[in-house]
């Protein structure tokens, strides 16, 4: 642990600053082109029917927006997220008391250990995993029970034999759930096909373990077909749905939510009241209001569309810069954010990121996305923030730094 003069607790010795933040510390310097930071492109926000609504809701309704809320969150939002989880994944016969809207699903995330994990417990997740759910679940010291991901979700065999080794130990007791972002994973870009989800639940259900599906760019494809949501096949008693407006609307609201069985929401109010007591009554309001109004799917529309033009600039630099390159491979998703980008298997993208910084082109290294340090020849490449003439001179950028990477014998 680090000198400090103070008594940190034993959590608070093990946490490290995001490595995330320490890469991308360069980023925003003059001319550098980021294929680092996941945030959605700030011009696709509805800023100024935000901001006529905001106004229009701190003076009309301010003995709501401007005080405490319920920890369960808006009535009014709760409503409209009844609606939406109808029309997306046609998932309907849900009350209020089977949601508990949070500061972002990253809290959802939080709840789902605090109320969940014991210290040593096992957590079922991807290899790559989304980093924040790992940060999030390690706050309880679990442990992670590791599966690859391939092409259109976790390795099966993989799952089984893991869940059977628990069996046969007499430990399967302790595995608490399978974590599994179920579309357009963050950071691979990987959909978990329909056979896939049905499998994880039939193995659910074997051995009465819950699933936590984590779906924040379902909604974000642009192309091919919609997929059953994970909750739709296995039902609420056996799947907890997080969810978040951030990718649809704007992540600044901080709204998310959990879809679960009244018995773990009503745990899970108790968690955040304290923690927060309640999300923020103004922008769970302005969300409601927001939704009420306009038709949230069908403003998304123009940002799909332009996401998937960057999307496809992005493949095809990579075709045209890196096709040569044998054993080189990348993903091509049907929507979300990412392309997860593997180069030959000797490689290290930690040890690359030198000299992609000094051509000021960032990525984000495949090792922060491990849940147990090892390094990776993949990085991820989030293609929704540059523009797209910046999207084909940045893989230039890339591919001269491989090269300067691979002649420096840093292997
Ligand atoms: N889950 C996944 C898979 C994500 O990619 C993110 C955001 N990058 C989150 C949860 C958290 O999102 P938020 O807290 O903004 O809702």
């Amino acid at each position: 642990m680090e000198n400090s003069r103070y008594q940190f607790s034993k959590l608070a010795g093990k946490l490290k600053s995001s490595m995330i933040r320490e890469l991308l510390k360069y980023a925003n310097v003059p001319g550098a082109i980021s294929f680092g930071g996941g945030t959605p492109d700030p011009e696709t926000f509805p800023r100024h029917e935000l901001a006529q609504i905001a106004s229009e809701i701190i003076e009309k309704e301010y003995k709501y927006t401007l005080q405490y809320s319920v920890t369960e969150g808006d009535p009014e939002l709760i409503k409209q997220i009844l609606v939406l989880l109808k029309r997306v994944y046609g998932i309907d016969g849900l009350s209020n008391e089977n949601i508990l809207i949070t500061v972002g699903s990253q809290q959802a995330l939080e709840l789902v250990g605090k109320v969940l994990l014991d210290p040593g417990d096992y957590v079922l997740v991807g290899d790559p995993e989304y980093l924040g759910a790992l940060s999030a679940f390690r706050m309880r010291d679990p442990q992670f029970l590791v599966v690859k991901f391939e092409n259109d979700g976790p390795d099966m065999n993989m799952v089984e034999q893991r869940i059977r080794d628990l069996e046969e130990s007499g430990q399967i007791r302790y595995l608490k759930f399978i974590y599994v972002v179920s579309n357009f994973q963050n950071p691979s870009g990987i959909t978990t096909n329909l056979e896939k989800r049905k499998t994880l639940v039939e193995i659910a259900e074997k051995y009465d373990l819950l699933i936590v599906e984590d779906d924040p760019y379902g909604v974000l494809r642009f192309k091919g077909e919609f997929v059953p949501s994970i909750m739709k096949i296995g039902g609420i008693e056996r799947v907890i749905l997080l969810n978040t407006f951030s990718k649809i609307l704007c992540p600044g609201l901080r709204i998310g939510m959990v879809v679960a069985d009244k018995s773990i929401i009503r745990k899970m109010v108790l968690a955040k009241q304290g923690s927060d007591l309640c999300s923020p009554s103004l922008t769970m309001r302005l969300a409601a209001r927001y939704l009420e109004k306009y038709d949230v799917l069908e403003q998304i529309k123009p940002a799909i569309a332009l996401y998937e033009k960057k999307k496809n600039a992005m493949v095809k630099a990579l075709e045209e810069n890196f096709g040569d390159l044998e054993g080189a491979k990348w993903t091509d998703p049907e929507g979300g954010l990412f392309v997860w980008f593997t180069l030959p298997e000797k490689y290290d993208t930690m040890k690359m990121f030198r000299f992609a910084e000094q051509n000021k082109v960032f990525y984000i290294p495949g090792e922060a996305f491990r849940p147990y340090d090892q390094p990776s020849s993949s990085m991820r490449m989030s293609f929704c923030l540059p523009p797209v003439e910046d999207i084909y001179e940045g893989i230039k950028r890339l591919r001269d730094a491989f090269e300067k990477y691979r002649i420096s014998g840093e292997l």
